[in-house]
């Protein structure tokens, strides 16, 4: 069933194309804000007083919240416009425009994502299925050290 596409889950779609560091939802919750607030598309704008001192009250506008984002990133996945990355360990989903078939290096100490282009022999799912199970993915990732953490390290 393909869901209608509202403006803000096209926004969010869009986020997610342009960027190519595979973002988390957090990173296009962040995003999606700051292009709205230099859009002025907000119509509904929110005070915080607490925040500032005297009259200095500034207006902040939110029209999008964190839980829409979250909401739209996995529609968008479920209807495979894009692809959410789960199986990181500890750090948060994230999200990748680039449907089609590659794998990934994932950063044991900051969850940063990269591509890789690797020639893997071809897996004998056959074999996989011997056990009687019916096979319907493979997920393969790699980790390691990025060169900033490894940096860090020394
Ligand atoms: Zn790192
Ligand atoms: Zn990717």
């Amino acid at each position: 069933m393909q869901r209608r596409l509202t403006k803000q889950k096209e926004l969010i779609l869009d986020i997610v194309q342009r960027s190519c560091d595979h973002p988390t939802a957090d990173e296009v919750y962040a995003e999606a804000k700051k292009l709205l607030e230099q859009m002025g598309l907000s119509d509904k704008a929110d005070y915080y007083p607490h925040q500032l001192s005297g009259g200095q009250q500034q207006r902040v506008k939110d029209d999008i919240s964190r839980c829409t984002v979250y909401r739209n990133l996995h529609q968008l996945a479920e209807d495979g416009l894009i692809q959410e990355i789960t199986s990181i360990g500890q750090f948060p989903n994230r999200y990748d425009f680039n449907l089609s078939h590659h794998y990934h290096v994932v950063c044991n100490e900051c969850g940063k994502i990269e591509d890789v282009e690797v020639n893997l022999s071809p897996l004998d799912i056959r074999e996989v299925e011997s056990t009687g199970f019916k096979v319907t993915g493979v997920e393969i990732i790699f980790r390691g050290v990025c060169p900033k953490c490894r940096t860090k390290e020394i």
